[in-house]
């Protein structure tokens, strides 16, 4: 029996093909559960939704649009019946310097790590709180935690600290109501967002920063998130979980 047997989950930004929501979709899809990809493109989600298989469903959503999130919510709630699980995985990153950041890149990197987590959570807690059940993960990272580093801006690593501030307090204010909200600290992780954005050098100035030696995988995301979506991690709220390779031993 699955870890997700009967459950249903949305998962933002799960239309990149290489990208760690497909894979957490893929996962929890093996586990039972029904997924919702949400992202940019309608196309592009509803072809992610079809290789999940049969009987889950792809949607647009622009998750800094307050109105969209509430929409696609809306969409999955009538397709699904309930929102068990909500992974707030879009994101967008830029390789800035200080200086470098103009307001349109801090508006930019900001709206969709930060304010589309607390858009989209807006939209589910509603149906979370109905239920008295419900776990939402948030997709942070190394670069909060250290303050950049790998190739992520300064307004990055801020976005990414202040999707932890709201995945705590969200899991104080919610607990209550047994709504659960963790937060995912990747490190380095070879997908679509970093590809063809480091030299050589950059990447091997990585590895050497990576107790284990090696990029981390879609699969090693997935697996966290399958333990944070599912009852293995009942007691656990306001967590940040680091997938890293052990980048900050
Ligand atoms: P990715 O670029 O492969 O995928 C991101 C997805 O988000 C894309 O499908 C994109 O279309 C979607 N998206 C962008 N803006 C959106 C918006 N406004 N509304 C809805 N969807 C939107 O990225 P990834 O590497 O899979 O990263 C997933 C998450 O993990 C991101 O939040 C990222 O910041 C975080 N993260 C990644 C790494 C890494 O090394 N890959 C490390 C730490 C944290």
């Amino acid at each position: 029996m699955g870890l997700l047997e009967g459950k249903c989950a949305i998962v933002t930004g799960a239309a990149s093909p290489r990208g760690l929501g497909k894979a957490m979709a893929a996962l929890f899809v093996e586990h039972g559960a029904r997924v919702a990809v949400l992202d940019l493109d309608k196309a592009a989600a509803k072809e992610a939704a079809a290789d999940l298989g049969e009987g889950h469903i792809g949607l647009t959503c622009d998750v800094t649009d307050r109105a969209a999130c509430e929409a696609a919510a809306a969409a999955v709630l009538d397709a699904f019946g309930h929102i068990d699980v909500l992974v707030n995985n879009a994101g967008i990153t830029q390789p800035l310097k200080i200086m470098e950041i103009e307001a349109e890149n801090y508006d930019a990197v900001t709206d969709v790590n930060l304010r589309g987590t607390l858009y989209m959570s807006q939209a589910a807690i509603p149906q979370m709180r109905r239920q008295k059940s419900g776990s939402i993960i948030n997709l942070s990272s190394v670069s909060a935690q250290r303050g950049g580093g790998i190739f992520g801006g300064p307004h990055y690593s801020a976005a990414k600290a202040g999707v932890l501030g709201l995945t705590k307090a969200m899991a104080r204010e919610l607990a209550p109501d047994n709504i659960r909200s963790n937060a995912i600290c990747p490190g380095f992780i070879a997908t679509d967002i970093t590809a063809g954005k480091l030299t050589p050098e950059m990447n091997q100035t990585i590895l050497a920063g990576i107790p284990m030696g090696r990029a981390g995988t879609a699969a090693d995301v997935a697996g966290c998130a399958l333990f944070l979506a599912s009852e293995l991690s009942a007691y656990c709220t306001g967590s940040e979980v680091d997938v890293n390779g052990g980048s900050l031993i």
